[in-house]
């Protein structure tokens, strides 16, 4: 692997590589940039998002420009405004050093006359939406004939977006013998059109396998019912309590209902779409690689491209039909050589979609159990003990109040000021998931016919038979197809359960059974099952005759019951 220097790269920009950090050129780098150095003009390059593009074209453009000859000798489409300004930030920061060079993002939302004015001082880099650039064509300002080299980065999104006709009118405007620099994460058919048309016998670089997923990202799937799909995404970001990352939604509308959702309920997010003005955008997207937000909900669209460093998760609220868009999420995180996890909630009926981005991505998906509300509690708590543990301590500053507060807590021995502050963090948390009822996972058993004859049976028995006095009846959802008979759940039931419950009487049914408890334990018991297990399966024990938990009903019981955090209750995240 040659080092950038033997890539042949000027000294100015290999000052301001190693000032960047960047050790090693990536593999899209090594690869192209030698070509745009030497005599090459059109390349088609596919890598995984996160794999160092922007540098890869960047870094020979810089060095090819012109500093003497101020007009614009390279345009750079893009499709969003966020990613136009990220992209020559990037320019900006690999240029430091190269005396002269001027390089502009344009794109709309923002004053049309400023950037009219950069045009007239002149630029040698134009970064562009289309939309904008072609507003600054028509008004005469931005003049394309001395362009060389046109870049189409995020090439897929531009077309998905419908940017084919502004992209047409734009390079009508450049000369013919402009070279064509074509960069996607993915490669769909209508980018093949796009060769035939504009470039001239290309040369494709493909890193890693057309359209597969980044190599450092995890996979997760958590199964649920569209009803609880927003009870469960608050469970995995709960479970997570360091979770910096993406949540992506389907449409503007949902995207804003889950932000407010989230917000309302405590969590540290924020919407980022296209019905929000510019200058809204650009407040979350600041707070957001500040980080000073934690959780980002978005459209597609709008997280298009974005580098931001270290995100830890992305969650797909329910799949996006589209294999390459599922490409897209993942990839913004993993990036850069970290790792990451994309986490997606599904329906059964989307496994035919997890086998079908399984195969497009080579990956395989791990499937994960609804974080039951002690899990989530223990993690969260084990958490911030380990904050107190690394928190650093501003000796100076708080010297001089502690002699007040040893006085005002001398009465309480370390135990009791442990216990305190972290009932102080966790009471409502803890109260929350104490109250709120286990998200049950749905399952492909048990099976319609089966449904039937569960609660034919379960009316014939309420028919029958009360449960004996004192005593309440139980479902659990094992039965004799899994091996149990009266004696086996007996012992099932109090190895669960902690302290010893007199077991009444038990009816072992074909998929599930029946079995009474003393009324005093039954709430005990049925915590003891919440979260439980039995090989992959999730346990259900529930009141014979209630519903399975869960819908509308539920859901708003549950918002209701939600106490509002208090500001200090999420600092820690
Ligand atoms: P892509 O356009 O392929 O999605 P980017 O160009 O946005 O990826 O780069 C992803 C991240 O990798 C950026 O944060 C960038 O600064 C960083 N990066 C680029 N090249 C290198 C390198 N050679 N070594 C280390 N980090 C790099
Ligand atoms: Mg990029």
């Amino acid at each position: 692997m040659k080092t950038f220097e033997e890539l042949g790269i000027m000294p100015q920009i290999l000052k301001a590589v190693n000032e960047l950090g960047f050790q090693q050129p990536m593999p899209v780098q090594s690869e192209v940039i030698p070509h745009l150095l030497g005599d090459t003009r059109d390349i088609i390059a596919l890598a995984q998002t996160g794999t160092g593009k922007t540098a890869a074209f960047g870094i020979p453009i810089i060095q090819k420009t012109d500093t003497t000859n101020r007009v614009p000798q390279t345009l750079i489409l893009c499709p969003t405004r966020e990613l136009c300004l990220q992209i020559a930030g990037d320019l900006s920061d690999l240029s430091v050093y190269v005396e002269g060079i001027k390089i502009l993002p344009v794109y709309g939302g923002s004053s049309i006359e400023s950037q009219i004015r950069a045009l007239t001082r002149g630029v040698h880099i134009i970064v562009a939406t289309p939309g904008r650039l072609i507003d600054l064509i028509k008004r005469g300002t931005a003049s394309l004939e001395n362009v060389r080299t046109v870049v189409l980065d995020e090439a897929d999104e531009m077309l998905n977006m419908g940017f084919a006709e502004d992209i047409d009118e734009i390079l009508s405007n450049v000369p013919d013998e402009r070279g064509m620099l074509l960069f996607s994460a993915t490669m769909p058919q209508e980018i093949a059109k796009i060769t035939r048309n504009y470039m001239n016998d290309p040369v494709e670089i493909t890193i890693g396998r057309k359209n597969e997923g980044a190599t450092n990202v995890r996979h997760i799937y958590y199964m649920v019912h569209p009803k609880d799909k927003y009870l469960a995404l608050k469970r995995v970001v709960d479970y997570y309590p360091n979770i910096y990352g993406i949540v992506f939604c389907r449409t503007r509308k949902e995207t804003q209902e889950i932000a407010d959702n989230l917000m309302k309920d405590g969590y540290n997010a924020d919407s980022l779409h296209g019905d929000l003005s510019q200058a809204q955008r650009d407040h979350v997207m600041n707070k957001f690689r500040n980080r000073n937000l934690q959780l980002l909900v978005a459209t597609d669209v709008a997280a298009r491209g974005l580098d931001v460093e270290s995100i830890s998760h992305i969650i797909n609220y329910g799949l996006p039909e589209d294999n390459d868009i599922y490409t897209h999420r993942s990839g913004r995180t993993g990036r850069a050589g970290k790792t990451g996890t994309s986490i997606s909630l599904v329906h059964l009926k989307d496994k035919g979609k997890i086998a079908r981005i399984e195969k497009a991505i080579n990956k395989t998906f791990e499937k994960r159990p609804i974080p039951s509300g002690d899990i989530i509690c223990e993690k969260q708590l084990f958490n911030f003990v380990d904050k107190i543990e690394k928190v650093k301590v501003n000796e100076a500053e708080i010297e001089r109040l502690l002699p007040s507060i040893f006085r005002k807590l001398e009465w309480l021995e370390k135990e009791d000021i442990i216990k305190r502050v972290v009932s102080l963090e966790f009471n409502r948390l803890i109260d929350y998931y104490q109250q709120a009822d286990e998200i049950h996972e749905p399952s492909d058993s048990p099976s319609r016919k089966e449904k039937g004859l569960f609660s034919r049976k379960s009316k014939e028995m309420k028919g029958n038979r009360q449960p004996e006095s004192g005593y309440t009846r139980l479902f659990i959802n094992v039965g004799k197809v899994d091996g149990v008979n009266p004696s086996i759940l007996m012992g099932f039931i109090n190895d669960h359960v902690k302290s010893k419950v007199p077991v009444g009487k038990i009816d072992v049914m074909n998929s599930f059974s029946l079995f009474e408890v003393p009324e005093e334990v039954v709430g005990k018991v049925l915590k003891s099952f919440t979260g439980m297990y039995l090989e992959d399966r999730k346990l259900v024990v529930r009141l014979d005759g209630e519903k399975p938990k869960g819908g509308m009903r539920k859901e708003k019981d549950d918002r209701g019951k939600r106490k509002k955090p208090r500001a200090s209750q999420r600092k820690y995240r």
